[in-house]
């Protein structure tokens, strides 16, 4: 979730209402599609993998009432038995991804499969003072959770971010879904999904009568998993490749230089032999792997071209000086401020301009 566009002429693809329709994509790997209402975004691409066990899900939807009556009618159409369901995986931790986790988990006992370093973001933010009484309302039920990294990990929702730019807010019913989530007050609608395991790099998961390896690909988030079937060429890729736009580059996140994580993550695709289909978590399926793999890495290359121009030209001048010049106007806001700050600070990492955090707290860039 979270990604954004720069220029659009035509529905990106990736921003398409579902389809009713259950698509088999390979043998046993089919593509259920799910709503969600996020920026940029129109569904959220639910993969099947269907083996004599059962079925595996690869990112359930998001949670709350609704999105799981979309998530069990789905199924219906689909012809699995919620309780045939016995094991979720889930992408990153992002809510249109690991939302439903939780609740099948409680339903079905199903074990979740996430990144070993999977962590909600509220996992290591502050108390928050807001009151308990309200989230198990009906209010909170229907809620969509937000984007989850944009903002600071360290100060939780409502601190600065670590540029001094204003704190992102979110709506009183979403903060009360995500604190119920939090604080495991969530009932079955807002359950916690709790990894039952986790992998590292390079771990086999039998899934769909394959053998899947899982390949870590931070950048997008820092727990971001990839499923590689070598035999077949298959590639599931959640948000870390997606057919027409590039996902958020967060600067939120606990990796000092996300940017540079997220090239060597791509690069990674790369070196992967034989690789066919993409099953990406937004939009179609694709194949031509490398060649989106480039043309992602040259947008963020263009992007760093543009801001360091802009320094040229500017001198000195605070993250949202430099997002006005990175996005078109409908963008401006704190998801783009986020990502002109990881882009900002990969170019100071690479010592291209200098930072300095002035007396009214925002921090500065220069050449
Ligand atoms: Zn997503
Ligand atoms: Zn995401």
């Amino acid at each position: 979730m979270g990604e954004h566009q720069h220029a659009t002429s035509t529905l990106r693809e990736e921003r398409l209402p579902p389809s009713d329709e259950v698509e088999e994509l390979a043998p046993g790997v089919r593509r259920l599609q799910l709503p969600i209402s996020m920026p940029g975004l129109g569904h959220v691409n639910c993969y099947i993998l269907d083996d004599n066990r059962g079925a595996a899900l690869v990112d359930p939807g998001l949670p709350g009432r609704g999105a799981w009556k979309h998530l069990t009618a789905g199924l219906g159409r689909a012809g699995i038995p919620l309780k045939r369901v016995h094991t979720v995986v889930v992408t990153h931790s992002h809510p249109d991804h690991f939302g439903a986790a939780g609740r099948i988990r409680q339903e079905t006992g199903a074990r979740i499969i996430t990144h070993r370093d999977f962590r909600l973001w509220w996992d290591t933010a502050d108390e928050e003072s807001e009151g308990v009484e309200s989230v198990t309302g009906a209010g909170a039920n229907d809620a969509l959770l937000e984007h989850p990294d944009a903002r600071d990990r360290r100060t939780g929702p409502t601190g600065p971010t670590p540029w001094g730019g204003a704190p992102y807010r979110i709506n009183r019913r979403r903060r009360l879904a995500y604190f119920a989530m939090r604080h495991g007050l969530g009932g079955r609608w807002f359950a916690t999904p709790k990894p039952t395991r986790r992998v590292v790099d390079l771990e086999v998961l039998s899934l769909a009568g394959r053998e899947f390896v899982s390949l870590h690909t931070p950048g997008h988030t820092i727990d971001h998993l990839c499923l590689h079937d070598p035999d077949s060429g298959l590639v599931i890729a959640g948000d870390h490749v997606l057919p027409t736009i590039t996902p958020h580059i967060s600067g939120l996140g606990p990796a000092r230089d996300p940017l540079a994580q997220y090239f060597a993550s791509l690069d990674r695709m790369k070196e992967l032999d034989g690789v066919g289909l993409v099953l990406p978590a937004h939009g179609h399926p694709f194949t031509g792997l490398s060649d989106r793999v480039e043309s992602i890495k040259a947008h963020h290359r263009e992007r760093l071209d543009i801001l360091r121009a802009t320094a040229d030209r500017l001198g000195r001048a605070p993250v949202a000086t430099f997002m006005k010049h990175l996005f078109r106007e409908r963008s401006w806001g704190s998801m783009a401020e986020s990502e002109t700050y990881a882009h900002l600070e990969h170019l100071r990492l690479s010592g291209e301009v200098t930072a300095t955090r002035s007396d009214d707290g925002l921090v500065h860039y220069e050449p």
